[in-house]
């Protein structure tokens, strides 16, 4: 099976009712992990790497581990989607490495952290659709920007600065009309990183009420919800029982991603959940066997605890059970669509 574009994997998603996890990757073990959860979830998965992760691990690395995952896993429909591009330059770079699907983050400048305007968000983004679009490949825009980690992953605001750049739903109304996206990214108060909240969420701080006024203005849009790591409790407990020093913080829960997807939320994009659970697996390795020396010795559980995490998403988001009724297009046969 090819890698499939991410329209036609968010399209079957939104006749089902059900979300995908956009799991990210800088290495093997990783997409390995992502994988392996797929396999014994079956389910069909979106693998994304950063600007960051292709600068960690060379955008050759990444093709080729995925050409492995495909030929690895021939009955497990698969998008490659870059996460966070932040030009029209890096979305044509990744093209061109093989990526079926990028995102513009045109809501920010070309450095990845300061809150552009609307005109340029609707420039960057309208060339990036129509060059893909004749590639056949998938576009994931952003209205509004997120607060949290800077990393080459996406926004760098803070708490409060976020607060500011929450979604205008007529706003977001009005850039899917200029822009033509597959999908798109909204800011509803999450923030990237392990440190979203300061305590359990609520309504005041965590806006799906947003999430459903956009919904109801664009019914035929798929909603990508960025920063919706859970940061699950237990796996900062397991990192701070071993010698980490996490600060006591909290995610997005799981049942309001749920309630999202019930609104038109397709992809959910999950990263820092994976990295608490490898990190913990690893600490648990050196703290209890500190003669051990072999990268596989600790690579091994980190590999198994992702795996877990991405296991659950999987079975939470109601992708599982889905990889074999995808339905397969390539590429070059979305290029007919979208002439259309
Ligand atoms: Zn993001």
């Amino acid at each position: 099976m090819p890698l499939i574009p991410l329209r036609v994997l968010l399209d079957h998603a939104a006749e089902n009712d059900y979300g995908v996890a956009a799991l990210n990757v800088n290495n093997m073990e990783q997409i390995q992990a992502i994988m392996t959860a797929a396999q014994e979830t079956d389910s069909p998965v979106i693998i994304q790497a950063s600007r960051g992760a292709r600068a960690y691990s060379n955008d050759a690395y990444l093709r080729h581990l995925m050409l492995a995952a495909v030929e690895l896993n021939p009955d497990t429909p698969i998008v490659m989607h870059l996460d966070h591009g932040n030009g029209p330059a890096a979305c044509f770079s990744a093209i061109e490495q093989g990526f079926t699907s990028v995102m513009m983050d045109g809501s920010l400048s070309e450095d990845g952290k300061t809150p552009s305007d609307y005109d340029y968000n609707v420039k960057v983004t309208r060339e990036v659709v129509q060059k893909a679009h004749a590639a056949g490949i998938s576009v994931e825009g952003e209205i509004g920007a997120l607060g949290g980690i800077e990393d080459g992953h996406g926004a760098g605001l803070s708490e409060e600065e976020a607060r500011e750049h929450l979604t205008d739903p007529a706003q977001a109304e009005q850039f899917v009309k200029d822009t033509n996206l597959d999908a798109l990214a909204v800011a509803i108060g999450t923030s990237h990183g392990a440190y979203k909240f300061k305590k359990k969420p609520t309504g005041d701080v965590l806006k799906m009420d947003l999430i459903e006024e956009i919904h109801k203005r664009l019914p035929d849009t798929h909603i990508v919800m960025h920063g919706s790591s859970s940061v699950p409790q237990e796996l900062q407990d397991i990192i701070n029982a071993y010698g980490g020093d996490i600060k006591q913080t909290y995610g997005v829960p799981v049942e309001e991603i749920q309630r999202g997807i019930k609104n038109g939320v397709r992809k959910i994009n999950v990263d820092t959940d994976s990295r608490l659970a490898m990190t913990g697996a690893i600490r648990k390795v050196f703290a209890e066997s500190p003669e051990q020396f072999d990268p596989r010795k600790y690579l091994t559980p980190a590999r198994e605890a992702m795996k877990e995490v991405c296991k659950a998403r999987m079975i939470a988001f109601g992708q599982a059970g889905w990889a074999g009724k995808v339905p397969i297009k390539t590429c070059r046969e979305m290029v007919d669509f979208y002439k259309k």
